[in-house]
């Protein structure tokens, strides 16, 4: 039986993984993902974290297969070459060139932004390689005030984004991020949108949570209810399972579904 997905868009934490969960990423899952991938599918990884800290993790949870592309830090994408990963050059380069114009242009506006959440909240400011601003808040009511607030900011400064996942955040530049890291991987792989398949839990998720980017979209049960909602309102699929088994529940609705229907285009209708 051939299958409707084509490209395969996994979220990893809270979506394919659950840190405390024995075992993080379910067996039944790795099964069904490894399945796709011998009828042809690809998989990749679309995430908030670097590939060191992703590949550290996979490791640890020890499973079979391996994603055949990656999208790190919301914005960088990179491809299995069998031993490694490596970078799409072309992208990648065009992503810290516009990233790097993007924060010339914020930097001015640092001592002031963090000058506003350090007066007003307990949070963890600080910069890495990926952003000027990067924010760990106290709590996710805090989180929902400062997010408030740097988006206004953004209203301000052309390409500005801010990237949301819990109680973290960080600047991005608005061409860059899961979503249209995935429209990227369709076009290179010459794939309509009919075949792509998205899940994500988080805020970060919501960009490729979008029929214009993938005909299935889901999200395991564990999800913000601004995912949900946003699944639910393009028919997706909602799964009454967390983590990782909420996605093998998704997988396997969308091909029972899909076969279902290829029975019926070929049963010889009657009357
Ligand atoms: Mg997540």
């Amino acid at each position: 039986m051939s299958s409707p997905i084509k490209l395969i868009s996994t979220d990893f934490d809270g979506t394919l993984f659950e840190e405390y969960g024995a075992p993080p990423i379910p067996k039944r899952l790795v099964t069904l993902i490894g399945d796709l991938q011998e009828r042809g599918a690809k998989w990749v990884i679309n995430t908030g974290r670097d590939q060191s800290s992703l590949m550290e993790t996979l490791a640890h949870a020890r499973i079979s297969i391996l994603p055949d592309y990656l999208v790190l830090v919301e914005r960088e994408i990179h491809v299995n070459e069998g031993s490694r990963f490596v970078g799409l050059t072309e992208w990648n380069a065009a992503c810290t060139r516009d990233h790097a114009e993007l924060f010339r242009r914020v930097r001015p506006d640092l001592p002031q932004l963090m000058g506003w959440v350090n007066t007003r909240f307990r949070a963890t400011l600080y910069e890495d390689a990926y952003s000027p601003f990067c924010l760990i808040a106290g709590n996710n009511g805090d989180a929902d005030v400062i997010h408030d607030f740097l988006n206004d900011y953004c209203r301000r400064v052309p390409q500005l984004a801010v990237v949301r996942n819990d109680v973290y955040a960080r600047f991005s530049h608005t061409a860059y991020n899961k979503g249209t890291a995935l429209a990227e991987l369709t076009r290179r792989l010459g794939l309509e949108v009919d075949q792509v398949f998205a899940v994500g839990d988080h805020l970060n998720d919501l960009p490729m949570l979008s029929r214009d980017l993938a005909r299935w979209l889901a999200a395991p049960r564990n999800a913000v209810e601004a995912v949900k909602h946003a699944v639910r309102r393009q028919q997706g699929f909602v799964s009454e399972y967390s983590h990782g088994d909420g996605v093998a529940d998704a997988l396997e609705f969308i091909c029972q579904r899909a076969h279902a229907e290829n029975q019926r285009l070929t049963l010889p209708t009657s009357g």
